[in-house]
């Protein structure tokens, strides 16, 4: 799809220190519209969708948010540690409410690899499809979450 005036102002709000410091796009030049559709693609391939990967996130969330910030064990592989940090970060697509700042770290014990997503991360994947910028601090790569938090279709 071609980016319009509305994406362009709302990309602007993903820059570095529009909403967050380090922004949302990272070291990508692309248009939002092009990164959108790219990981729309990825995850179709995957068999996918944005809302099971965010109901996935959402789910994990609230079992880590019982372990008051010590990690819980998870489906025998997953360790989830839920980290609240002070503030709420408004979406960039310019919905109302403010999304707490908290930080879900998830360790895939077998694996040894880890995830670190936001409350916010959830509401962009789940709502709009993004997943942020390549090499964006909080960028969630489709394939990686499908991979580490054992999402299949
Ligand atoms: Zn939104």
């Amino acid at each position: 799809m071609k980016q319009s005036k509305r994406d362009d102002i709302i990309q602007g709000q993903m820059r570095p220190g529009a909403i967050t410091r380090d922004g949302m796009l990272g070291v990508d030049r692309r248009t939002l519209r092009d990164i959108l559709d790219a990981d729309d693609a990825a995850v179709r391939r995957l068999g996918l969708t944005h809302a099971t990967i965010a109901a996935r996130l959402r789910e994990l969330r609230a079992a880590g948010a019982r372990g008051l910030g010590e990690p819980i064990r998870v489906d025998s592989d997953l360790e989830i540690r839920v980290d609240s940090v002070c503030g709420k970060l408004p979406c960039p697509f310019g919905h109302p409410g403010l999304y707490p700042k908290e930080f879900v770290e998830v360790s895939n014990l077998r694996t040894g690899e880890r995830v670190t997503f936001t409350q916010l991360n959830i509401h962009l994947i789940g709502t709009h499809g993004f997943y942020e910028g390549l090499d964006s601090p909080f960028r969630q790569d489709p394939e990686t979450l499908a991979r580490v938090l054992g999402i299949t279709a």
